[in-house]
């Protein structure tokens, strides 16, 4: 008797969710399990294209399904690459997908966690159906036979067992029928007829059942049509149609099923945004099935999420996430190419170099640009959507290669802009431009209120110009890489002119400056080089003073840069602004005359003010607030 092995503990809780489970789409065990045993024959049958000595044909390669109504059992076979002993341990009894599980820990509280729906998680669903699971295999290459057994979370046994064809068998004995639950309907001829047609259709082995039928027998009688006149004779019948949803005609294709197929494939809860069904004859002929989902996958935004659509040469397989296909802003499409024109036999880092992958990529990349746009344009709650889920994704394509994939993403763009707080694109920004509006407005900052209380946006709303919020790290990166939007640059209310100013009101600022110079220069030279100057702005309203920056580097950007502790610190080139209007400007004008200390002090407290409006930190907190108490109790 072999020794009973515990499964590793993610494992139990994940089995115990399996027996217990209440999941009203048990039936999807036997998906599961042809999808795994599908996946065996494919990697034999790939090995077979290259070594002589595997010795089978495509024709060969099958699965089968029997239901054995007396045992109460049902198995299904295949004859594809098998287990070793090691790999029955490995792949059995530990968790294929964890993923499920961590998701399931963050969301304890939902009942009946729809974790099968999301993740799939494949071997294991077996459970719930069966009281007993055994599988049997024989690994290609190896002499032995090994079978793996479990009655659930008591653990499994693993001994050495015969079996004298390459392949694996799994034999569930099923569950006793109660009152309100029927486990032996998945042993009645018709139901697994038609799970394999609504799960299991496309398959590209055959599904063999053997299946009772009649038929007239050969030696009735022309006219006797009584039931003597008929036999009953079992055919092994092929279940599935084995023809790839992909290369079927679009015109026998309803929504539903491309929608049924995503989900089960990408293991996703929700129906896909939109599928693209393209068939492309031509220089490089493939068809190419995209979904653009409603929303990431829970590790989209980690290091684990891997980018790539399956890649398959005439219906076979070739690799499950092939990334060339994808560029990184389209990283959230799942779905897959199949091209007759690609070699099976090419490795990864051929299918780097080969003309025809790229030709494909490219065709892809501009079939998926295409329907985003027309999405945008007729859909655009759907685009919406999107954006909310993959937007900072395609934003990262602006500056992305040094910014040279720039123009296929620009139409795509979305910000928040100060008319109704809504998106906009941003040709919808230029049509709606006044008349004398020179520039394309935006202001970074951490959130749309932040922005909104920003001095420097005050003139700006006030002329009823609008202003982009930028609201994400990368959103001041990617317009600096823009540069412009057709013949419309762009600019930050934070930094230098922005363009508002009619001559008059030039010559007056010119004035007021040269007027003021003596004061300017002391403010300068009271906070020596943390500002570059301070000048007469035009920006302010109701605000004392701001601060805007004259380099290349903005606030925010000097903000978000040196969050990051690995980088190196940086400085934007600040520059204090006075608002003339404001009755401080005054107070800071008659102390320049009176009291040269205070008014360094008081130019000191009007930076600091400026920083902590800016959402900045202060050099130095205890000098701010020593300065402003002693203002407070000053009489
Ligand atoms: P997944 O299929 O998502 O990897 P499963 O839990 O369904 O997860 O299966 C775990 C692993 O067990 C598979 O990746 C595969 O290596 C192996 N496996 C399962 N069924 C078979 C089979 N019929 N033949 C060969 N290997 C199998």
């Amino acid at each position: 008797m072999a020794q009973t092995k515990e499964f590793k503990a993610e494992s139990k809780r994940l089995l115990d969710m399996m027996i217990n489970s209440i999941y009203t789409h048990r039936e999807i065990f036997l998906r599961e399990l042809i999808s795994n045993a599908s996946d065996a024959i494919d990697k034999l049958y790939f090995k077979s294209l290259t070594d002589d000595s595997v010795g089978m044909n495509k024709g060969d390669f099958a699965i089968e399904i029997v239901p054995d109504k007396d045992a109460g059992t049902l198995t299904i076979s295949d004859n594809g690459i098998g287990m070793t002993e090691e790999e029955l341990e490995n792949n059995l009894g530990i968790i294929a997908n964890s993923g499920s599980l961590k998701f399931k820990n963050e969301n304890e509280k939902t009942e009946d966690v729809d974790i099968i729906g999301q993740f799939g998680v494949g071997f294991y669903s077996a459970f719930m159906v069966a009281r007993k699971v055994e599988v049997r295999s024989k690994a290609y290459g190896s002499d032995k036979a090994y079978v793996w057994t479990s009655s659930g979370a008591d653990g499994y046994t693993v001994e050495e067992c015969d079996k004298d064809t390459v392949g694996t068998q799994i034999i569930l004995t099923l569950k006793e029928d109660t009152e309100t639950e029927k486990y032996s309907e998945f042993l009645e001829t018709f139901r697994i007829k038609e799970l394999v047609k609504k799960y299991s259709d496309y398959i590209r082995f055959p599904i063999k059942m053997d299946v009772e039928n009649t038929r007239r027998k050969s030696d009735a009688k022309e006219d006797d049509y009584s039931d003597d006149a008929y036999e009953t004779y079992i055919e092994n019948e092929t279940l599935n149609s084995m023809v790839p949803i992909w290369r079927k005609n679009k015109s026998e294709l309803k929504a539903e099923d491309y929608n049924s197929f995503y989900k089960d494939k990408y293991y996703d809860y929700s129906d896909p945004l939109k599928y693209i069904h393209s068939k492309v004859e031509g220089a490089t002929t493939y068809d190419a099935l995209l979904f653009i989902p409603e929303h990431a996958p829970f590790n989209f935004y980690s290091k684990d999420y891997e980018k790539g659509l399956q890649l398959y040469s005439s219906g076979v397989l070739i690799m499950d996430k092939c990334a060339d296909l994808l560029p990184d802003y389209f990283s959230f499409v799942r779905g897959l190419v199949d091209s007759a024109d690609l070699s099976l036999n090419i490795s990864r880092e051929m299918l780097q170099h080969d003309h025809q992958m790229k030709t494909i990529a490219k065709s892809v990349e501009k079939t998926i640009k295409s329907e985003l746009s027309k999405m945008l344009k007729n859909h655009r709650e759907d685009y919406e959507k999107l954006w909310k889920a993959f937007g900072i994704q395609i934003k990262f394509g602006v500056y992305d290669n040094y910014g040279r994939d720039k123009d296929a993403v620009e139409d795509l763009l979305m910000f928040v802009s100060s008319a109704e707080k809504k998106l906009t694109t941003l040709d919808e920004y230029v049509s709606r431009m006044k008349e004398d509006q020179k520039y394309i407005y935006y202001c970074a900052g951490d959130s749309v209120e932040k922005i909104e209380a920003l001095p420097q946006t005050e003139v700006l709303r006030d002329k009823g110009y609008e202003i982009l919020y930028l609201t994400d790290q990368v959103d001041e990166f990617a317009v600096k890489v823009l540069m412009r939007h057709g013949d419309k640059e762009f600019r930050s209310v934070s930094e230098g002119d922005l363009g508002i100013d009619t001559e008059e009101q030039k010559e007056e600022t010119k004035k007021l400056t040269e007027d003021n110079k003596g004061m300017l220069d002391l403010m300068k030279e009271a906070l020596g080089d943390k500002i570059r100057e301070a000048k007469i702005s035009d920006k302010l309203k109701t605000h004392p003073v701001c601060i805007s920056s004259a380099g290349q580097i903005s606030l925010e950007m000097e903000k978000i840069l040196n969050k990051n502790p690995q980088n190196e610190k940086v400085k934007s080139e600040k520059v204090l602004e006075l608002n003339p209007q404001h009755e401080i400007f005054s107070v800071m004008q008659s102390l320049y005359e009176k009291d040269k200390d205070k008014f360094k002090d008081y130019t000191s407290l009007l930076y600091d003010q400026a920083l902590l409006i800016e959402g900045m930190p202060i050099e130095d907190p205890v000098g701010f607030a020593q300065k402003l108490c002693s203002l407070m109790a000053s009489k």
